[in-house]
């Protein structure tokens, strides 16, 4: 009899990873999609013809050590271009960060709900997670997550501003926590969302770095830079990590377009700025008028809004869907709703206000 090859165990234990849905199309509406935290802006003409002219090459491998994104990471962030790891999405870096880090059975903390990649990482490497719940006012419990530290701990995530719920860290007490986490043990930051957070009291991770030898910075081209559809993210961390980073990544995985795409978004960074800014204003439009409504929304450093619709979640996802807007439920918890294009957050406000008078 044959039962099908033997797959690991561990597979049992792995969540499949819920993307956020197509936008849905609805009679009489411009559908919109508000449910992966993408750019709703399309990237700029300068870097689709960089994309464009590179398309010609791609019966040719790219550049293995993907030279010139990594030096221009360097030049833009002032660190040794050996301090820089580049890989598939920083996604595809964070599994390589668990899987240079942890044996099988080893732990990794993170606050819980917190990206819903995680929780897939760890497992896949065998790991095991420790989600230390964040507060009530969806915050994470650093004090809390200091305390869950073991011996088995080998890396603790630390994502700020966090997806899906939006507030960020502060730089006093992601400092005091990484006072107490053994320096052993490595301390990713996980700032996909970098470029939107404009709290004064933001961390400066790139100090927490240079102070903080266990500390790894986790930041992507998918959110700010526009460039979710190619794949490529990076850490910044000391010579040791870096350098087991590039042994772990997958080969030939930055791609020779997503490279160039990603070099001539960090030069027309300016540009890209004032996207982004206009973006935060948006989200904080959106975030005053949904507390306005009475929704009890924690605060938002992120291109995302986080309504705890608890049970429901659900139904408030439907609705949204029936007026042509396509959110991110978590059933049971929450609604999280990307900032789009205009039309599309107003409309969300109306539905919003709709279902809170239903
Ligand atoms: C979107 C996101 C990422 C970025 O993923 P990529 O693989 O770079 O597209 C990383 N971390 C968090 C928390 C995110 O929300």
């Amino acid at each position: 009899m044959n039962d099908g090859v033997r797959l690991r165990k561990t597979l049992e234990g792995v969540p499949a990873y819920k993307p956020g849905k197509p936008a849905a199309p609805v009679e009489g509406l411009t559908a919109y999609k508000i449910s992966s935290n993408e750019n709703p802006y399309p990237p700029l003409p300068s870097v689709v013809e960089v994309v464009a002219e590179a398309a010609t090459n791609m019966n040719r491998y790219p550049d293995m050590a993907v030279t010139r994104l990594t030096e221009a990471l360097a030049e833009r962030w002032d660190v040794p271009k050996t301090h820089i790891a580049t890989g598939t999405g920083s996604v595809g870096v964070l599994a390589s960060l668990i899987n240079i880090t942890c044996e099988p059975g080893d732990e990794v903390i993170y606050a819980w709900r917190s990206f819903e990649a995680y929780p897939i990482v760890v497992a896949l490497a065998g790991a095991a997670s420790v989600q230390v719940p964040v507060t009530d006012t969806a915050e994470h419990d650093l004090s809390a997550m200091a305390a869950a530290v073991t011996d088995q701990t080998r890396l603790v995530l630390v994502c700020t501003p966090n997806n899906p719920t939006g507030p960020h860290v502060t730089d006093a007490t992601l400092r005091e926590f990484l006072g107490q986490v053994p320096s052993d043990v490595l301390v990713v930051i996980d700032e996909a969302y970098l470029e939107f957070n404009t709290a004064q009291d933001a961390p400066d991770s790139l100090a927490l770095y240079r102070e903080f030898p266990n500390v790894a910075v986790l930041r992507t081209f998918s959110k700010a830079y526009g460039l979710a559809g190619l794949r490529v993210g990076y850490c910044i961390a000391q010579e040791d990590v870096a350098t087991a980073l590039r042994k772990a990544a997958t080969p030939f995985g930055v791609s020779d377009l997503a490279e160039r795409a990603a070099v001539a978004s960090l030069a027309a960074y300016d540009e890209l700025d004032v996207r982004v800014q206009a973006l935060v204003l948006e989200r904080q439009r959106v975030l005053a008028a949904l507390r306005e409504q009475g929704w009890p929304v924690p605060d938002t450093e992120a291109n995302f809004v986080w309504m705890p619709l608890g049970e429901d979640s659900a139904a408030f996802a439907a609705a949204c869907q029936e007026h042509g807007l396509t959110v991110r439920p978590f059933p049971g918890d929450g609604v999280r709703c990307s900032i789009g294009e205009s039309e599309a957050n107003e409309r969300l406000l109306e539905v919003a206000q709709a279902f809170r008078n239903r």
